[in-house]
């Protein structure tokens, strides 16, 4: 991390710290999302990171805006889910593919917080397949497009207030015919369903959107026609990057909760710190912690330097997955029961962990991806 970076972090874990902890647990337990944390996140920019100020951001760079996340995720990975939906899958993306009109209407709105952002691309018969999406958006004789289909187990989705989402406007023509645009709740025809309960990410909110004939003007589409892919794969790689640091957060508080209570708690008349087994699970987490770090920093610079990084983003979630399960799972067992009841930060952090396998593309998408980086093939 650079002096500014590492600056960006230390204040957004101070705010977590100070505004997220003490309602981290009954945002697990109601499943709502924080209303005043996320205002609060506005104000001091949050909300608009890793977007140049010129279009309304906070400024900063990619890497800064995934370290805000990683700080985040330490405290509540959940609010750190919705805050990645917003700012990276969807003002990013506005930004890196987005018109100059576009940029100017949407993310002065997404930065300040008047907006919740989400991306939609997931649908319940195309997830990992995801070039196989069935959403359509058909030429309008007014020029614009007619929008029809369903989301799923899309992020911030039932309190977002727009979304870029992906559709067929050449079904014939399969991942050629994919085109991108930028929807907004209030058009006719637009809905979305309740909030999923799920295992954890609680309090961030999942469900599905509905899109049934919605007028799109021409104005919205997010790049070329059919050229949906290119905006797709572009987001991803940062997605990857940027997701892969907030599972980093997961493990490093995992280990340094366990740390602590490896010292403090007292079996066989001495520390568990001075049990060699237990010793040895917290020296791998470092270990595995410090190397998804590394990863997902070293994925990170090359993004914010332009270059291509579809395999370090890859290679950086599927590390930060495996050492966010890792670390949590070793962090329950370090506690004992401790660790199993509801209440204890530990078993919070044990059932959000679990995602990092499954979003942003699974652990095993990513392996096939890095399979076919490594051969050569693009
Ligand atoms: C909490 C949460 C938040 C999410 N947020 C968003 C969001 O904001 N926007 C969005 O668009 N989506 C979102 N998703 C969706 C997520 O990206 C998908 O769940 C994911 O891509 C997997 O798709 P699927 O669930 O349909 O599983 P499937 O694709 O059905 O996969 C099921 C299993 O089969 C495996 N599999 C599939 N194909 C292969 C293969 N070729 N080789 C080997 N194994 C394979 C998978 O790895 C997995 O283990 C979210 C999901 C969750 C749970």
């Amino acid at each position: 991390m650079s002096p500014e970076q590492e600056a960006v972090y230390q204040a957004a874990l101070e705010f977590a710290r100070r505004e997220l902890e003490p309602v981290a647990e009954a945002m697990d337990q109601d499943d709502q999302l924080p209303r005043a944390a996320w205002e609060q996140a506005a104000q001091l920019g949050y909300l608009g990171a890793g977007i140049p100020e010129a279009d309304g951001g906070r400024g900063g760079d990619l890497a800064s805006a995934a370290l805000i996340g990683r700080a985040l995720s330490r405290v509540s990975p959940a609010f750190a889910l919705s805050y990645g939906a917003h700012v990276n899958l969807c003002a990013h993306n506005i930004w890196l593919s987005g018109s100059e009109a576009q940029r100017q209407r949407y993310l002065p709105e997404l930065s300040s917080g008047a907006a919740v952002g989400a991306l939609a691309l997931t649908e319940p018969e195309a997830g990992s397949d995801a070039t196989a999406i069935t959403t359509q958006a058909r030429r309008a004789a007014s020029g614009g497009y007619v929008l029809t289909g369903s989301k799923t187990f899309i992020t911030n989705a039932p309190i977002a207030d727009l979304w870029v989402v992906y559709a067929k406007t050449n079904p014939e023509a399969g991942k050629h015919g994919i085109t991108a645009f930028i929807v907004e709740r209030g058009w006719p025809g637009v809905s979305t369903g309740p909030a999923f309960a799920k295992l954890g990410m609680r309090g961030s909110p999942t469900g599905e959107v509905f899109f049934d004939g919605v007028p799109v003007p021409a104005a919205n589409r997010l790049g070329e026609e059919n050229q949906g892919v290119v905006v797709m794969m572009r987001g991803l790689d940062r997605e990857r990057a940027f997701y892969a640091l907030s599972g980093v957060g997961i493990a490093e508080e995992a280990l340094d909760r366990a740390l602590g209570y490896a010292q403090r708690r007292r079996q066989f008349g001495r520390p568990l710190m001075e049990f060699e087994l237990v010793a040895a699970k917290l020296a791998d987490m470092y270990v595995e912690t410090r190397a998804a770090e590394l990863l997902a920093l070293d994925a990170l610079q090359r993004l914010d330097a332009g270059a291509r990084a579809s395999r370090e983003a890859a290679a950086a979630l599927l590390y930060a997955g495996r050492a966010a399960r890792h670390a949590a799972d070793e962090a329950v067992q370090i506690y004992g029961g401790a660790g199993y009841v509801r209440g204890s930060v530990v078993e919070r952090l044990f059932r959000d962990a679990k995602l990092f396998d499954i979003g942003a593309g699974t652990k095993e998408i990513r392996r096939l991806i890095l399979a076919r980086e490594l051969s050569g093939q693009r």
